[in-house]
């Protein structure tokens, strides 16, 4: 499993809140054959009979389902200089994505607004969905991965400021436990200059389709 961050700038830093194991980078690759024995044995031992023959292929096809969901692509941010001086928000909106929940390892899935202020440098623009999806390749908790997204977009362009707002349906919420269907869990992380003038924020909430 690679797990392979590269941001191009030099002087960029790691928000010393993250933790390092994050960017390491993982020597090995899923062992999908032990994977596949657990999920046999996982699944044995909730009754389900895997001898039929709809299932029995289904212990090595929830193995390689998993490893897909916990593969991060390698992702490259590069970074431009913002020559033309461009100082308004920049916003990707309604990025599809879709990620794991820690505890329970039910999917949760939804969309994310992802904005920020540029300073000194910009991104190409497909990379801010290419931040959601990366963050959501492991085993995630929403808030951490709303701000992950917006530390790791503030820290690598230096932005002014960085918002991301994260709206999603959590299945170990929806289809089990209180079986609040249809209900979305929405979080927000706000940096810099989105965090600290109200006007910037009311703004990027605007832009993003939300109330402020
Ligand atoms: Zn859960």
């Amino acid at each position: 499993m690679t797990q392979e961050l590269i941001v191009d700038n030099e002087d960029f830093t790691l928000p010393p809140e993250l933790p390092p194991e994050l960017l390491a980078a993982e020597p090995y690759g899923p062992d999908l054959v032990a994977a596949e024995r657990a999920a046999a044995a996982f699944l044995s031992a909730l009754g389900v009979k895997l001898n039929g023959e709809g299932l029995s292929e289904t212990p090595a096809r929830m193995a390689k389902a998993y490893a897909e969901l916990f593969d991060p692509k390698p992702l490259r941010l590069t970074t431009f200089p913002n020559n033309e001086g461009y100082d308004e928000l920049v916003i990707a909106r309604e990025i599809p994505f879709r990620t794991v929940c820690e505890h329970h390892l039910l999917p949760f899935s939804g969309v994310a607004q992802v904005g920020y202020l540029p300073g000194e440098r910009i991104l190409g623009l497909s990379k801010l969905a290419r931040l959601v999806e990366y963050f959501a390749a492991r085993p995630q908790t929403q808030e951490r991965l709303t701000k992950q997204v917006a530390d790791y977009l503030y820290e690598s362009v230096r932005a002014r400021g960085a918002g991301v707002v994260m709206q999603a349906e959590h299945t170990c919420m929806t289809l089990r436990g209180v079986r609040a269907v249809g209900s979305k869990t929405v979080t927000s992380a706000l940096l810099g200059t989105l965090r600290e003038d109200q006007r910037s924020r009311t703004e990027f909430f605007a832009l993003a389709g939300l109330p402020a």
